[in-house]
C-alpha cells in the first residue's frame, strides 16, 4: 500500500503539463519577461475575480504583507497586531521592514484573532496602525468585527488572504474585506505558480499607487526614486502566465477540498475532532484537526501510512528568534493549541482510495 501524501504537486503538474508548456511558449514568443502583458492581464483578472479595483503582481506573500505594511505608513515606524499561530509571516514581514510586532490571541473554536481580545491589545500599546488578520487554514476571519475594533482607534486592517483565495461570505471575496489584502502564490497554495509570487488587492487608490511605487525601486516613473522604501519584488510573465491558465480552476479544487475535509469530519473518532470547512465561507487549503496529542495521532496516521503535517508548531512569540523580548507574553488559547493540533492530506488530486484511507485511520483512532 503506497503511502498518502500531505499534498503532491506533481499530479496536477503531469495533468496540466501540456496547457503550461502553451503558456511559456506564448511568453517565450511574446519576448516580454517581467511587467509585460501577461503580468498586466493576470492584475486584471486577479481584481476581478477578487471583486477590487487594484490587484498588484509582486515577488511573494511575504513581500505583499512587507509592501502592504509600508504602503500604510508612508513615514515609516510603528507597530502592527497580529495572531501568533499563524506561521509568523506577517511577524517576518513587520520585522523585515523595521516594524514592531504585537500578538492578540485567537478564538478557541476557529483559531483565528479573537476580536474581542484585540481592543486590549490596541489600548495597552501605543503606536500601532494596523492589525493583519489571517484567514488561517482558509477561514475566513470576522473582519468586519475587527474592523469594528480597529476604525475608532484609526487602526488599518491587512487581511493575509495566503490561504483563502476564493473563500468568500456575503460581504465578498477576502481580499476585499478591508483596507488591503495579501495573497501567496507559493506553490502549494491553492493558487500557485511554478516557483514564488504573490499579489496585495485593493479598493484604495493611495495604498496601489504606493506598492506599484515600492515594489520597483520606489520609482515614480524609470530612474526617478520618490520612496525611499523601495525595492524590488515583482512577479515575472512565466509565473503570471501560469497563473493566468490556474486561476479559472481555484473554485473547483476549493470544492473538492472542503469535500475531502467533510469527509474527514464524519468519519473522525470522537478522540478528533476536525474543523469544518463546509461553505464558500472556506478554501479548504488545511485540513486540520484537534486532538488531545498530536504527536500520538500523527505516530497512528504514519502507521497506516497516511502523511500529516502541524501548521504550526510554534507560536511567533515562542520562536527562538523573537522569545526574549515576549518572555512576559501569555497567550493562553494559542499556547494551549501547541501539541494538539495535526494538519491531515488535503488536495484536489487525492484518489477516491486514498481519502478511504484517511477516513478509515481517523475512525480506528
Ligand atoms: C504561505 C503564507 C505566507 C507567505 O507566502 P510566501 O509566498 O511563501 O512568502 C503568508 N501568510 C500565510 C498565511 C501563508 O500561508
Amino acid at each position: 500500500m503506497s503511502f498518502v501524501p500531505l499534498n503532491d504537486l506533481r499530479r496536477s503538474l503531469l495533468e496540466q503539463g501540456p496547457s503550461l508548456a502553451k503558456a511559456f511558449a506564448r511568453v517565450v514568443d511574446s519576448g516580454w519577461l517581467v511587467h509585460g502583458p501577461e503580468h498586466a492581464a493576470f492584475q486584471h483578472e486577479m481584481a476581478d475575480y477578487i471583486g477590487v479595483d487594484h490587484a498588484l503582481g509582486v515577488a511573494s506573500g511575504t513581500d505583499a504583507l512587507e509592501l502592504a505594511m509600508q504602503a500604510l505608513t508612508p513615514g515609516g515606524g510603528g507597530a502592527v497586531v497580529t495572531a501568533a499561530n499563524a506561521g509568523a509571516y506577517a511577524t517576518v514581514a513587520a520585522r523585515s521592514a523595521g516594524f514592531e510586532v504585537r500578538y492578540c490571541d485567537v478564538d478557541p473554536v476557529s483559531h483565528l484573532l479573537d476580536p474581542d481580545a484585540l481592543g486590549a491589545v490596541l489600548d495597552d500599546e501605543g503606536a500601532v496602525f494596523a492589525v493583519v488578520v489571517t484567514h488561517l487554514y482558509g477561514r475566513v476571519a470576522d473582519v468586519e468585527a475587527v474592523r469594528r475594533v480597529c476604525a475608532p482607534r484609526g487602526v488599518r486592517v491587512i487581511e493575509d488572504c495566503a490561504q483563502a483565495i476564493g473563500a468568500e461570505i456575503a460581504a465578498g471575496r477576502a481580499g476585499s474585506l478591508a483596507d488591503v489584502g495579501t495573497f501567496s502564490f507559493y506553490p502549494t497554495k491553492n493558487l500557485g505558480a511554478l516557483g514564488d509570487g504573490g499579489a496585495v488587492t485593493t479598493n484604495d487608490p493611495t495604498i496601489a499607487d504606493r506598492v506599484t511605487t515600492l515594489r520597483q525601486y520606489g520609482w515614480r516613473t524609470k530612474y526617478r526614486i520618490a520612496e525611499r522604501s523601495g525595492r524590488n519584488s515583482r512577479l515575472d510573465e512565466l509565473q503570471a502566465a501560469v497563473l493566468r491558465y490556474r486561476l479559472p480552476f481555484v473554485a473547483e479544487g476549493n470544492a473538492r477540498r472542503r469535500e475531502i475535509i467533510a469527509r474527514y469530519e464524519d468519519a473522525a473518532s470522537e478522540r478528533v475532532l476536525v474543523l469544518e470547512a463546509r461553505g464558500a465561507y472556506h478554501s479548504g487549503h488545511l485540513a486540520v484537526c484537534e486532538t488531545e496529542d498530536a504527536a500520538d495521532l500523527a505516530a497512528h496516521l504514519a502507521r497506516a501510512d497516511v502523511g500529516s503535517d502541524v501548521h504550526y508548531p510554534v507560536p511567533d512569540h515562542r520562536q527562538e528568534a523573537y522569545e526574549a523580548q515576549y518572555a512576559s507574553l501569555r497567550l493562553p488559547v494559542t499556547e494551549r493549541l501547541v501539541g494538539r493540533i495535526l494538519s491531515l492530506p488535503c488536495f484536489p488530486e487525492l484518489t477516491e482510495d486514498e481519502i478511504e484511507r484517511v477516513c478509515r485511520a481517523l475512525a480506528t483512532y
